[in-house]
């Protein structure tokens, strides 16, 4: 079997490769060309997996490339895990985000149906989607209310892989994956800002850490159980869409105090507010209902956020301390 990742650079990428190349599959990966070309691999050289993985230059804007990637390539299976993925920044370059998260899974599936109609395709949706929550606990059937210029991106993608599905025959399905998280999660993102921040404040780098809203609640799992939702997905006989997530939200507050107290510390000590990492728009509350998953695909949510949040901290002081903290 022979898949293909657009993305393959990202948190998501690097643990599906690890997955995929598990099982034994030929897995080729979409990257963007960068100017710092040695560190763009630095995820899969993090898991171990770098040479394994077939980079292939391409661009999810630039359909040309994608027809390419799919005619060089011909996989079995295409996993669309590229996208402008940070939720502040798609207020600052909204039309980017449209672009790259909306359009750009347009062109995929697009070159999917032209080239190699007979792949299975997944889209990585998102339970921001759901934004403004209209259900206590979100599912498939819960309507959506995005509140940035990101959900409002991820929306028309999802419904761009319904609608291939339903038009084209497509095996195309629509993963609507609630937060998860790693020691390979961006940096920017609040449960690495945090577990970075306790590292450097345990090693003396730093006094403090600036938030946002610590009032925000998340429905927080492990990007490894994620990824083998996404493989099962793409097993089935028939495509669909399903809920990812843990079944149980906890404040920033609640995960901030989890990550200090795993190095003794009280985040209340070093924790500040800073307006700067507030939102336009906030999403409260996130909280799936992962049922559909769990009947169908036999999955479920194996880490606790404390011992996710236990290996991030852990991660993020033996990188500080390989740099010489
Ligand atoms: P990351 O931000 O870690 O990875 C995003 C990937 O997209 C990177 O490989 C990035 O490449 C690539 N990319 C960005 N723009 C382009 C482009 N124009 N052409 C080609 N590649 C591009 O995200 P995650 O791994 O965390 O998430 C994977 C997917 O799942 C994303 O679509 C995200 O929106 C979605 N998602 C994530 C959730 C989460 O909690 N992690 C929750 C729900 C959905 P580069 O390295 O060059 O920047
Ligand atoms: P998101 O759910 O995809 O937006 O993931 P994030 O990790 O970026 O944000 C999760 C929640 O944490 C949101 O409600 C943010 O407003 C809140 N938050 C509070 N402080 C911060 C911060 O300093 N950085 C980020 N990224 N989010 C923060």
């Amino acid at each position: 079997m022979r898949a293909l990742i657009t993305g393959v650079t990202g948190q998501d990428g690097a643990y599906l490769s690890q997955l995929l190349l598990e099982k034994g599959y030929e897995v080729f990966g979409m990257a963007r060309r960068s100017s710092s070309s040695d560190v763009v691999d630095a995820r899969l050289r993090w898991l171990g997996i770098s040479g394994k993985v077939e980079i292939v230059d391409g661009n999810l804007i630039d359909l040309s490339a994608l027809l390419r990637v799919i005619q060089e390539v011909q996989p079995d299976e295409v996993y669309n895990l590229a996208a402008q993925s940070f939720v502040k920044t798609s207020w600052n370059q909204p039309l980017l985000t449209g672009q790259v998260t909306a359009l750009g899974a347009g062109n995929i599936l697009e070159a999917v149906r032209l080239i190699r109609p007979k792949a299975r395709f997944y889209q990585a949706s998102s339970s921001e989607m759901y934004g403004l929550i209209q259900e206590p606990r979100q599912s498939e059937t819960t309507p959506f209310y995005p509140r940035s210029p990101y959900a409002v991106a991820k929306l028309y993608a999802h419904w761009m892989t319904v609608n291939y599905r339903e038009s084209f025959g497509l095996h195309a399905s629509s993963g609507i994956l609630f937060n998860h998280e790693s020691p390979l999660r961006g940096i920017e993102f609040v449960t690495r800002k945090v577990t970075d921040g306790v590292a450097r404040i345990k090693l003396g780098m730093a006094k403090e850490l600036k938030l946002g809203n610590l009032d925000a609640t998340r429905d927080w799992g492990h990007a490894r159980d994620y990824v083998r939702a996404m493989w099962l997905m793409l097993q089935q006989s028939e495509p669909d869409d399903y809920v990812v997530a843990t079944g149980r939200t906890v404040s920033v507050r609640d995960m901030c105090r989890l990550a200090f107290a795993h190095v003794g510390l009280n985040y209340e000590d070093y924790v500040t507010a800073d307006p700067a990492f507030f939102r336009p728009a906030e999403v409260d509350v996130l909280l799936g209902n992962a049922d559909k998953a769990r009947e169908k695909l036999g999955w479920k949510a194996e880490t606790t956020l404390e011992d996710m949040m236990a290996e991030m901290v852990d991660a993020d002081l033996f990188r500080h301390r390989a740099r010489g903290a």
